[in-house]
């Protein structure tokens, strides 16, 4: 049987350093960050849904603003919901098209930050977690995201705090030192049992 594994974490807890770690091993990561940008590309129905929603405070159909977009959803709980419930049933299908066309493959990587906000458990067949405190969260991302303290704190709480996510991985991969303990911690990783924490 494939092995899918669901590659999740927080905002910036060190997914995609993950993610290009396995794809180093030749393992194909399929990218639900990417899937979701693409939902909003210029002229898609769900573009068009945000244009329809929001007027032109996010641009246009054609050029969406996504820093507007942002500011308006992780200010408002209600917006960001309305906003994930279009966009994460257009990600889940273009995952089952993905996993089709690689369905000849041994190992797939399912990266998809909100993987257990989003239900998206049944598309995996184990789930890796990678994990660091909320204040490594935070200054990763407004160092790699150019935020300040309130717009990243605003975006963690959009999430469930990993410590509730911990509990509900397979395998747990600690990112909380240094760049080269992540790469050791990863290649610890595999093969193991289920429900170890590197
Ligand atoms: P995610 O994909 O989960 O949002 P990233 O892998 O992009 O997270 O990591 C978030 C940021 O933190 C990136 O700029 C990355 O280079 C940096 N980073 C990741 N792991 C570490 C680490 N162990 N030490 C220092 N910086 C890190």
């Amino acid at each position: 049987m494939q092995r899918r594994i669901g590659l999740t974490g927080g905002i910036a807890s060190g997914k995609s350093s993950v993610g290009r770690l396995l794809e180093a091993r030749g393992w194909p990561v399929l990218d639900a960050d990417q899937y979701a940008r693409d939902a909003l590309s210029p002229n898609t129905p769900a573009s068009e849904a945000v244009m329809e929603r929001f007027g032109s405070a996010v641009g246009t159909a054609a050029h969406l603003n996504r820093k507007a977009l942002g500011r308006i959803v992780f200010n408002d709980s209600v917006e960001r919901r309305w906003l994930e419930a279009l966009i994460h049933p257009v990600v889940r299908d273009r995952f089952q098209q993905e996993l089709e066309r690689r369905s000849h493959e041994p190992v797939v990587v399912l990266m998809i930050p909100l993987l257990f906000e989003a239900g998206l458990e049944s598309l995996c067949s184990e789930i890796w977690l990678v994990n660091c405190t909320p204040e490594q969260q935070l200054a990763r991302m407004m160092q790699r995201d150019g935020l300040t303290e309130e717009e990243a704190q605003a975006r963690l709480l959009a999430q469930w705090p990993l410590a509730r996510k911990r509990n509900l991985a397979d395998q747990v991969i600690e990112n909380s030192g240094a760049l080269d303990a992540l790469v050791a911690a990863v290649n610890r990783c595999d093969p193991v049992s289920p429900g170890t924490t590197w």
